[in-house]
């Protein structure tokens, strides 16, 4: 028989919260996935709180797993930061950038103020060229920023900003990030060879995601742009648990199949509370590059639409254009390599768009920045 929710919720019943109501009932539980025998769900809570809520969450997982047909099942603390004190939410002011957050910082990573996730519902809708494309219009916004490839499987950072060196240690443990076009970056791949067939398993994979979140001297920075790897499954949704992220990006291409997949990619972001920030349209239309006709190929617009009626902000559409590729195949991607031009623009305005949405969210109540406690 099928594993279902209801069977959770059962075992849950028994388990109490530190001020001792049922956790069905606490109010706390985030939606509960349940796929293929694994199970994922997290336990908001107050940030305060997280020492009393560590064995219950431990005792959670448990019990979960003593359920017959469970796999694995991985339960997280989720903690809202209230501002002011150490470590809390970063105060923003109207029209300044998020300031880059010291100490152990309100993204749960040190140094680092903010963490954006720009993920797609599927491969090859060019999600990596917008991260970086994105990560170079916020450097432009005057913001200190980072880049961390998390597509263990297939990293393209490497390939993006053709970076053949291989990162130096400090005091030969913690790496440095390789520094381009004023950006910090960090990818598996400047760590392994190219012709390497790297097999992850699960628990690998997180452990090195761990690590380059947190092992790498990512320094001062106001934003952390990680490019997911593509897709909606059990990895990715791990990741957008254990990463503490403050929204994530969605790119899609406009044909109905990747809006599917996109729709995939904001419901994966919502049932672990990380904010969609908002869709990029990638591939939105082409420009003629002889006789400068626009033409909508895929039916151009299809984003900006599912996004209103997702009720998530469109962020801007990108042209599907021989520059963009080909910079981003060489290894030049366009912000950082012709930033007069007019792809180099439309980045800018989708950064723009981005660092506003984040700006607006820290400052509303009720949009606070989540920080999943490990
Ligand atoms: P993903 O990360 O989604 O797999 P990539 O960013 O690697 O996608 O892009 C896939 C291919 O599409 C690459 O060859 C890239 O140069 C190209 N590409 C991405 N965006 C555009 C665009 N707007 N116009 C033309 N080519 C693009």
């Amino acid at each position: 028989m099928a594993l279902t929710k209801e069977q959770i919720l059962d075992r849950l019943a028994a388990i109490k919260s530190p001020d001792g109501k049922p956790l069905p009932s606490s109010g706390a539980l985030s939606e509960i996935v349940v796929s293929d025998g694994k199970v994922f769900f997290s336990i908001a809570v107050d940030a305060a709180a997280v020492k009393a809520w560590e064995p219950v969450r431990k005792s959670v997982e448990d019990a979960v797993r003593s359920i017959p047909g469970v796999q694995s099942a991985m339960i997280a603390l989720t903690a809202e930061r209230a501002g002011g004190g150490a470590g809390g939410a970063p105060q923003r002011g109207g029209g300044t950038p998020p300031p880059a957050a010291h100490g152990g910082g309100p993204s749960g990573v040190p140094g680092v103020a903010t963490i954006i996730a720009v993920a797609s519902g599927k491969g090859g809708v060019g999600k990596s060229t917008t991260a970086i494309n994105l990560a170079l219009g916020l450097r432009d916004l005057g913001l200190k920023v980072g880049v961390l490839d998390a597509d263990i499987y297939g990293p393209s950072l490497p390939k993006l900003l053709a970076i053949k060196e291989r990162p130096q240690t400090l005091g030969g443990t913690r790496l440095l990030p390789i520094s381009s076009h004023g950006l910090s970056v960090m990818s598996i791949g400047f760590l392994i060879e190219e012709e390497t067939p790297m097999i992850w398993r699960g628990p690998m994979v997180m452990s090195a995601l761990t690590q380059m979140l947190r092992e790498v001297e990512w320094g001062t920075l106001d934003v952390m742009v990680v490019d997911m790897p593509p897709g909606t499954g059990d990895a990715q949704l791990t990741m957008a648990q254990q990463v503490p992220l403050a929204g994530a990006v969605i790119v899609s291409t406009p044909q109905d199949l990747a809006l599917i997949d996109a729709r995939r990619g904001i419901a994966m972001f919502k049932r672990v509370n990380v904010p969609v920030l908002g869709i990029v349209e990638n591939m939105s239309y082409f420009l003629c590059p002889s006789c400068g006709t626009r033409s909508d190929i895929f039916g151009h617009g299809g984003a900006r639409h599912e996004a209103d009626r997702l009720n998530v902000p469109f962020l801007g559409e990108v042209p599907l254009d021989m520059t963009i590729r080909e910079t981003s195949d060489a290894g030049l991607p366009v912000v950082a390599t012709r930033p007069d031009g007019p792809h180099a623009k439309v980045y800018r305005e989708i950064a723009t768009r981005v660092r506003d949405q984040l700006q607006g969210r820290s400052r509303a109540r009720g949009a606070p920045n989540i920080v999943i406690e490990a």
